[in-house]
């Protein structure tokens, strides 16, 4: 059994966060091969260090001095190092750094984060470190190549057993750093997880998993503690996300099971991300519920318009011309919708519509724009007649006018297009109709 722990940054954002990490990965001899983030925030407010050494480069970029920025950082890892009375010294190596900074480049200077944390961490938990750079290998368009990873990666366990290993870069064959997208220590665990076929990808956070809702709009709302990867795209998608999203990928492909758990409730379940959750006869109807503010939709009538095979896709294309993607096109008969992000649509939706106008020559067109989408997910809701009528139901008692009505190809998600002052109001009422009403049904306080 081989299980990658990742720890991201606030799992390791100070000594205390540290002695955590140990205790979690000492409790588990699987637990052998530990990914790092660079030391995030400790409270809300305070800065990970992932942001101070952007403002590193930004500092360098415009000829400004950064030596006391250089000297807080250094401060947080120095204070690790004390408090945990580690011996690598960690002060020195720093310096060494900040003497040369300006002839680094930005992302090896970003990359520092983790590789520092990563330092503390091995020696505190008496693991060899290995060096991202030495192991994941990136190609020139910026995708890692795998190939040339897992036999680095096998290699390095060969040698040590098991190891430290900082996320969030890797480097070129000829040895250019480069890092991944923010949150990427996410996908630097996700490769490690294929390359040595693990059981299972531990993503250790600051979250007991992922929320059933929203907490700042329902109460205190469930853990869900089985989720497939298509609900969890749709919900992530919709705004709930734990996990940076290209994480999934690496591990989804060869079926390995994702386990998000918290870092400071390691009790605490979690949620356990799968290809497939085969369904048991108390699991709930609903996965989750998530949405977005801000949505603008462009409502296009023209009568016979089902005959006109072109239509659609002429439609689309003045979107495309304009670079702005599409959401969502709920279709009628003559009519159908087009629905945009408000934010990226911007001023061009005057052209848009427009361009819409000479293009097709509609009978009517409207925009209306303060849509809120709602997404709720499922995969138990395809097999269960009346599901959707429950939920328009739920609206309709809370007086809730819906706008716009799409349900996604796999059946797994129902979205609907609410004003967005309805937002809040149109969630609560959607999850006190299921999950309120299964917690009563089920009198076990819901436990799957
Ligand atoms: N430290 C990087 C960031 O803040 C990567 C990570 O935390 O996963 O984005």
């Amino acid at each position: 059994m081989i299980k990658v722990a990742k720890f991201g940054g606030s799992s390791v954002a100070s000594a205390e966060q540290f002695k955590k990490v140990k205790s979690i990965v000492e409790a588990d001899p699987t637990r052998r091969f530990v990914v790092v983030s660079a030391a995030g925030k400790r409270f809300s407010g305070d800065n990970k260090i992932t942001d101070l050494l952007l403002l590193v480069n930004a500092h360098i970029e415009y000829h400004v001095d950064c030596t006391q920025l250089l000297k807080d950082i250094e401060a947080r890892f120095v204070e690790i190092a004390n408090e945990l009375g580690l011996s690598y010294p960690i002060a020195q190596k720093f310096e060494e750094f900040s003497a040369c900074v300006k002839s680094l480049s930005p992302e090896y200077i970003v990359s520092r984060g983790e590789w520092f944390t990563g330092q503390l961490m091995a020696e505190y938990l008496g693991l060899p470190f290995v060096d991202a750079a030495d192991v994941i290998v990136f190609h020139h368009d910026g995708t890692v190549d795998l190939e040339r990873t897992a036999t680095a990666v096998r290699e390095e366990v060969q040698q040590k057993g098991s190891f430290v290993l900082p996320g969030f870069y890797g480097s070129t064959v000829e040895g250019t750093i480069r890092l991944f997208q923010r949150g990427g220590g996410d996908i630097s665990g996700a490769i490690l997880a294929r390359c040595l076929d693990a059981d299972v990808y531990e993503n250790w956070t600051d979250v007991s998993g992922f929320l059933a809702a929203d907490p700042r709009i329902v109460d205190n709302p469930r853990t869900i503690h089985r989720i497939t990867f298509d609900e969890m795209r749709e919900l992530s998608y919709m705004g709930a996300s734990v996990l940076q999203e290209e994480a999934i990928f690496p591990v989804r492909e060869v079926g390995i099971p994702i386990q998000i758990k918290n870092t400071n409730e390691p009790e605490a379940t979690g949620t356990t991300i799968r290809e497939t959750a085969h369904e048991r006869s108390h699991e709930h109807l609903i996965t989750g519920i998530a949405g977005k503010r801000d949505f603008t939709a462009i409502h296009i009538q023209k009568a016979h318009l089902h005959n006109d095979v072109s239509y659609i896709r002429r439609a689309l294309s003045v979107f495309e011309r304009n670079g702005v993607s599409v959401e969502h096109i709920p279709t009628g008969v003559d009519s159908f919708g087009i629905v945009v992000s408000s934010s990226e649509v911007g001023d061009a939706i005057y052209s848009i519509v427009n361009d819409l106008r000479n293009e097709l020559k509609p009978d009517a067109i409207s925009v209306v724009d303060k849509l809120a989408l709602i997404s709720v997910v499922g995969r138990n809701m395809s097999r269960r007649a009346g599901t959707s009528g429950r939920i328009f139901g739920a609206l309709g008692e809370a007086g809730i006018n819906i706008r716009m009505i799409t349900q996604s190809s796999q059946e797994i998600s129902i979205i609907m297009g609410v004003n967005n002052e309805d937002f809040e109001r149109a969630i609560k009422a959607i999850y006190d109709k299921f999950v309120g009403q299964e917690l009563v049904e089920m009198g076990n306080g819901g436990v799957q």
